[in-house]
């Protein structure tokens, strides 16, 4: 039996939310990202979603008391009782602190392993459409004309959280907040590392054998 009950760890730039959509499609699990979660609450109305948009209104980010409860109810709904796959949660040890007590039991934390210099590539070579929205990758998905966008002819431009800068605050961001839980889980002797290099459809192989013996 593959283990279902996942959770998706790494720097930002590993493909975790790919990853994680393909493992939720193979497994008939839900994919469960903390924003999507809000946003659902917030437009359900649900007492917790009038509480978390009280915060996204103001431009502050959710307590981790309210974004707790949210998982909560939504680990509880009916299609989360197979398996779930976390993406985005817990960020930090405390939140992981609070999913056990919770009782929620990970099986498997897919920790997806990629070197600094390829987070880099990766998010610096994204290019975004300012008109429709388009995205574009220097390397991996070159528009026909340079610097152009193919859905519609505007000039791409690289989103400031994209600049090379950006991405090294980010990644010092993971790895003061986020890389402890790394720890936590290989401690509770349910991490598995996946190497994250190379293809989306060869890292997708190599989680999806960690996750089926
Ligand atoms: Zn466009």
């Amino acid at each position: 039996m593959a283990k279902t009950k996942l959770m998706m760890l790494g720097p930002p730039g590993a493909g975790k939310g790919t990853q994680a959509q393909q493992l939720a499609e193979k497994f008939d699990i839900p994919q469960i990202s903390t924003g999507d979660m809000l946003r659902s609450a917030r437009r359900k109305g649900t007492e917790l979603g009038k509480e978390a948009a009280k915060f996204m209104d103001a431009g502050e980010l959710v307590p981790d008391e309210v974004v707790i409860r949210i998982v909560k109810e939504r680990l509880s709904e009916p299609d989360a009782e197979g398996g779930f796959i976390l993406d985005g949660f817990p960020r930090t040890v405390g939140q992981a602190e609070a999913l056990d007590e919770m009782g929620v039991e990970l099986e498997a934390v897919l920790n997806i392993e990629v070197s600094e210099e390829e987070v880099v590539r990766r998010l610096g070579g994204r290019l975004s459409c300012p008109n429709c929205g388009a995205t574009f990758h220097e390397e991996f998905k070159p528009p026909t004309e340079e610097g152009v966008c193919d859905e519609c002819g505007s000039d791409l431009v690289k989103r400031p959280d994209d600049r090379p800068e950006a991405i090294r605050e980010r990644l010092k961001a993971y790895h003061a907040k986020t890389a402890p839980l790394v720890d936590y889980y290989r401690d509770q002797g349910v991490l598995i590392d996946v190497d994250g290099e190379g293809t989306p459809d060869e890292v997708y192989g190599r989680a999806e054998a960690a996750i089926s013996d």
